[in-house]
């Protein structure tokens, strides 16, 4: 651990959701941040917000499962605000079907931006990390890498992020960096939004019978991964790589 290290963090889908606050959480706690979104509108609102407040940030638009534009907007954040030291991969899409009604399609486009998306951000970013001897990688899981109906290409890769956390944090431990996952359970975003729609139920509804099933007798907000995030990346954090923090209100009833 060092003291002089730079401050500067990369979150992935930040243009809502999730992701937006967890940018927000780090701003807060004193790093510049990189958010980068598919929506390059709402990022750019997004860090104008961020600045608004008196941090720094810019919005990037990218689309992660592209080698090409991930390390760009690596080097755009390294050059505009320092070498990122912190990665968050947690844009994520859904393209749900029970495994005979999933179309190729559908299983690419999953994995890629999970899994492909989570790599080439990775990659370009760890050397800024490595140089700097301290780094902090979270990617983002979901209680559905333990399986479930509908979501054979989600699962998967969400799984898949899992077996990526732990390599990275025996690969790059020794340059100072962690790696660890955040397996979110129901958490009320567009994301959960869209699968109500998708089964016919109201927001309302949809979150009323999925809180039923949870021990904490609510569902998750963004800002309940934004503060795991925010621990897994600060400075006492240091000794916890390599693991899998499920954050879901409890195990499932
Ligand atoms: P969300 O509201 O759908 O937000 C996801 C964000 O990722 C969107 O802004 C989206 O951009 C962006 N994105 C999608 N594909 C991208 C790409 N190829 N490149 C760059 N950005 C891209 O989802 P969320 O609920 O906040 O989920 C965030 C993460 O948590 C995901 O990895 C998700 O799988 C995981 N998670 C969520 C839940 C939950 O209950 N919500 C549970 C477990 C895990 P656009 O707006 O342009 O599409």
């Amino acid at each position: 651990m060092t003291d002089s290290h730079s401050r500067v963090a990369i979150v992935t889908g930040a243009g809502r959701g999730i992701g937006a606050a967890i940018a927000r959480r780090l701003a807060g706690d004193g790093f510049a941040i990189g958010l980068l979104d598919l929506d390059e509108a709402a990022v750019k609102q997004g860090a104008e917000a961020i600045v608004a407040g008196g941090g720094k940030a810019i919005g990037v638009g990218v689309d992660v499962s592209s080698t090409e534009q991930a390390e760009a907007a690596v080097a755009r954040v390294a050059g505009e605000l320092g070498p990122p030291t912190v990665l968050v991969n947690n844009a994520g899409i859904t393209r749900d079907n029970l495994l005979f009604k999933m179309s190729d399609q559908d299983w690419d486009a999953v994995l890629g931006v999970h899994l492909r998306g989570s790599f080439v951000m990775t990659r370009a970013a760890q050397k800024h990390m490595t140089e700097q001897g301290w780094g902090r990688i979270v990617n983002l899981s979901s209680v559905s890498a333990l399986g479930n109906r509908g979501q054979v290409n989600y699962s998967t890769a969400k799984a898949g992020l899992q077996g990526f956390t732990k390599t990275l944090a025996i690969e790059l431990g020794k340059f100072g960096v962690t790696a660890n996952a955040i397996a979110p359970g129901f958490i009320a975003t567009d994301m959960t939004a869209a699968t109500a729609e998708r089964i016919g139920l109201s927001f309302e509804d949809f979150q009323a019978a999925a809180a039923k099933e949870i021990p904490v007798r609510r569902v998750g907000q963004p800002d309940d991964i934004a503060h795991v995030v925010s621990f897994l990346v600060s400075e006492g954090a240091g000794f916890v790589s390599g693991q899998v923090i499920y954050v879901a209100g409890g195990p499932k009833d």
